[in-house]
């Protein structure tokens, strides 16, 4: 095939992207290409601390991509309408990208495959969710079985790791409408971009002398300390890839040097099986973004006292952690996990507001916000999931 479009949605990487390889393998000539839909470019669905990072994500693979050679490509319009003007215009003959599981990316990919050659590629997970099925054929609805189920699949390797290609070639190009200048860097927030820093701060949780790794168990209920890995928005937009963190926390395993080291590690690698259990709850029952997961659930009578929301918000309710907590969401777009479970928690059980309102105000503030671990976030906590959440 003479050239190849490399559609990048939430896979801003070079390193272990199964998309690109695919299309670097299909291609001579690949144009890395990045749409921006209106309906996901849109602050009220995306909220401005995560356009932010997004951007200069974008900007940061730009500049990756032309150290080999190419360089990205943006355009604004529908999907389907950009991508066919793209392959006309190129000449391109298919489009390859990592396979997304949230219900809109799902429907849109299914109009993009019923108009031209799309090739959907494993990577937002290390196991898709239709691998992880109980012996009926039917979804893991609970966390511990999906584990144990997960867990029992054959686990990824270092060998498994692709590394970033030296090279791309783009030597193509096409009339675009949009540029660098169309991104939204404008918003503040203490976290640096890209791929670069994302393998910096793997790095530095699981190498070294004394690996934080190694004393998760009990630093990952400290909110105070700097005792989480701090990945979350890296993995929410694939500047990392979940292959190569659930690789690095499997070899962190092995390498242990005592009990006490090992449980930790194994303790991390079970709340990146949290993160692949939610994408499984998100693929599996699509419903789960507009009501309770539980049936019994789905009629709570909540009291929704727009006060106390504006309280919570605000970081006014005046119980310093819940307070501590929101006022770090809106200053910084993160929360320690810890810390989403008593907001979240309070929000539902103490003021009865709607685990949705929540939830929403989540996803505008988060710079990780994610439908999949957002959502089961808030219904494991609320109670409304069908198990406890993680702690
Ligand atoms: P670490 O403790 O170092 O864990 C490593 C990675 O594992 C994380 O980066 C994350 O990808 C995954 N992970 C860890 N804990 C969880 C968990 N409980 N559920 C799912 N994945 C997990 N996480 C998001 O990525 N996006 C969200 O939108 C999101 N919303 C949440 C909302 C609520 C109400 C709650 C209770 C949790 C939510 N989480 C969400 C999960 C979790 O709080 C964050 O992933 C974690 O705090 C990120 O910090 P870290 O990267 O230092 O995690």
């Amino acid at each position: 095939m003479r050239a190849a479009i490399w559609w990048i949605r939430r896979d801003l990487r070079l390193t272990d992207n199964q998309a690109l390889t695919a299309a670097m393998q299909a291609a001579e000539d690949v144009i890395p290409l990045f749409i921006l839909d209106p309906y996901l470019w849109n602050a009220d669905h995306v909220g401005e601390k995560r356009l932010a990072f997004l951007s200069n994500g974008l900007l940061e693979l730009d500049r990756s991509l032309r150290q080999r050679g190419s360089r990205l490509f943006l355009h604004h319009g529908k999907p389907e309408q950009v991508l066919q003007a793209v392959l006309d215009e190129t000449g391109a003959e298919a489009v390859f990208a990592e396979e997304d599981y949230s219900p809109y990316a799902r429907r849109r990919d299914e109009r993009v495959a019923s108009q031209l050659s799309l090739n959907l590629l494993p990577g937002l997970t290390v196991h898709h969710p239709l691998e992880i099925r109980k012996s009926g054929g039917g979804a893991y609805t609970v966390y511990t079985p999906f584990m144990r189920a997960w867990k029992a699949r054959p686990l990824p390797k270092i060998a498994h790791v692709l590394p970033a290609p030296d090279q791309i070639t783009t030597r193509l190009s096409f009339n675009s409408n949009a540029d660098t200048s169309h991104l939204r860097p404008q918003v503040q927030i203490p976290f640096e971009a890209g791929e670069h820093i994302a393998q910096q701060k793997l790095r530095s949780f699981v190498d070294g002398d004394d690996p934080l790794v190694y004393r998760y168990r009990l630093l990952r209920n400290r909110p105070d300390l700097q005792g989480t890995s701090g990945l979350s928005p890296y993995l929410r937009f694939g500047m990392l890839s979940a292959r190569q963190v659930v690789v690095s926390a499997i070899a962190s395993i092995l390498e242990t040097p005592d009990a006490e080291s090992e449980q930790s590690a194994n303790i991390w690698l079970d709340e990146l099986i949290w993160r692949e259990f939610y994408q499984s709850i998100l693929y599996h029952f699509p419903s789960v973004l507009h009501h309770s997961f539980r049936e019994k659930y789905r009629n709570l009578k909540w009291s929704n006292a727009v006060r106390d929301f504006a309280a919570w918000k605000q970081g006014q309710t005046g119980y310093p952690l819940v307070d501590a907590g929101m006022r770090q969401l809106q200053e910084t777009g993160w929360i320690h996990n810890r810390v989403r479970m008593v907001v979240a928690s309070f929000l539902t059980k103490n003021l009865l507001i709607d685990w949705r309102w929540g939830e929403k105000w989540f996803m505008q503030n988060l710079v990780d916000g994610d439908p999949a671990s957002n959502n089961g976030g808030w219904q494991w906590t609320a109670g409304t999931g069908t198990d406890a959440a993680p702690y």
